[in-house]
């Protein structure tokens, strides 16, 4: 089967009627489980998926790089010195903030042409714009022959879609797309970014990742509210406690926390506790997986669960719904929202022989209780980005 990167090239040539020189391709991701910790400076248990986003092009002369998605089929151009933001093409935000960022560091592209191919599912909760953001990275990076190691392109990567493109994610996206490993859970220390290391997940389990596909709510600037309950809830905690030097939850642990629940009123206490239980629970679960103990894990997927459905408060009826009955199919390790939340995506440990069947089934289930049809993936973990000369 033809990669990625080969279709890519493929197409470049199609538009742009040249051979490209040069690839960067990057994966999406999943959060397994760490919920809303990224930002708490906490713990993350994540994968690299097997479908990716490639970017390939070539050098040209001037000041304008052109940009075709195959996936949108529309081209457009911005000046490589000075990118803006536009709402005609709102695919090339990503990479004009890539390129935007790169210059806030000192480092100038070239001109360029390029085609972005990809197969990452579009605003499902596996995080497609990291992927493209990652890729353009990698390709740049090839292409004008700059040195920049992969946490700084999941660095430079993580500003463009926070400053540019204006989306408040964590690190969490940015850094598994670049750093994910076949076979393999990345474990992220959010605080400490060179503290990662890899966990076993071997070709026995299948992450099988449904998409409830449930309008979502109004929920504009859920997200941000509950960022800002974390960090009032951790000034207060530092407040409380001096010598401990507190400045995120990841510093607190559930005793301390609730010593402090009368200062910081109750909404945030229990936006808070799940915080501080969650990293608890990515502990535990990187223990099960180097045990591979799959059972352990799956238990602290649903735990991890109630605690986002219960305490963080971020989950929806669908998702619950979502998670109640994949837990009930044979096969099911265990089930969780995944990111966010207030919609989108569950993620499922599913033995792989069980996989395709319980896909299936959840499926099914799901259907004849909401009368939404989910989308439903399997996946299993794959290489981080990649990029060089074609
Ligand atoms: P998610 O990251 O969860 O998939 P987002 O809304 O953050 O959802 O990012 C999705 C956006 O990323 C798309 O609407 C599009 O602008 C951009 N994008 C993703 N994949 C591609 C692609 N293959 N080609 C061009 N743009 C893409
Ligand atoms: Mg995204």
């Amino acid at each position: 089967m033809e990669d990625m990167i080969g279709k890519a090239a493929r197409e470049f040539v199609d538009i742009f009627g040249e051979n490209a020189t040069h690839y960067g391709d990057a994966p999406g991701r999943v959060e397994v489980i760490g919920n809303h910790t990224d930002y708490n400076d906490g713990f993350i248990l994540a994968a690299a998926i097997d479908r990716r986003i490639a970017v390939v092009g070539r050098r040209v002369e001037g000041a304008l790089a052109r940009v075709y998605s195959r996936t949108f089929n529309s081209g457009a151009s911005f000046p490589v010195a000075e990118p803006l933001k536009t709402k005609d093409n709102p695919w090339l935000n990503y990479v004009m903030g890539v390129v935007w960022q790169l210059r806030n560091k000192g480092i100038g592209v070239d001109a360029f042409e390029a085609m972005v191919l990809g197969d990452v599912p579009l605003g499902a909760g596996l995080s497609s714009s990291a992927a493209l953001e990652v890729a353009t990275a990698s390709f740049l990076r090839a292409l004008n022959g700059f040195e920049m190691d992969p946490i700084d392109v999941a660095l430079n990567s993580q500003a463009a879609e926070n400053d540019f493109v204006g989306m408040n994610c964590g690190i969490l996206d940015q850094f598994t797309s670049a750093m994910g490993r076949s076979e393999r859970l990345v474990f992220l220390d959010c605080r400490f970014l060179d503290r990662y290391s890899y966990y076993p997940l071997g070709n026995g389990v299948k992450l099988v990742i449904a998409n409830t596909k449930a309008p979502h709510a109004l929920v504009d600037g859920a997200y941000n509210r509950l960022r800002a309950s974390c960090f009032r809830a951790a000034a207060i905690c530092a407040e409380k406690f001096p010598d401990k030097k507190i400045s995120h939850l990841r510093d607190v642990n559930p005793e301390e926390l609730d010593q402090c629940r009368t200062a910081m009123g109750d909404e945030d206490y229990r936006r808070a506790r799940h915080i501080v239980t969650e990293n608890a629970r990515v502990l535990a679960s990187a223990e099960a997986l180097q045990r591979g103990d799959y059972r352990a894990m799956g238990g602290l997927m649903a735990d991890s669960h109630a605690s986002s459905r219960d305490w963080l408060g971020n989950s929806s009826p669908e998702l619950d719904v979502m998670v109640d009955l994949a837990l009930e199919i044979p096969g099911c390790f265990g089930a969780r929202l995944s990111g966010g939340g207030f919609g989108g995506a569950t993620i499922n440990l599913v033995g792989a022989d069980r996989a395709e069947a319980f896909a299936e089934k959840l499926g099914e289930r799901y259907r004849e209780k909401t009368r939404i049809d989910p989308e439903i993936h399997l996946f299993t973990a794959g290489p981080g980005a990649e990029g060089g000369k074609l």
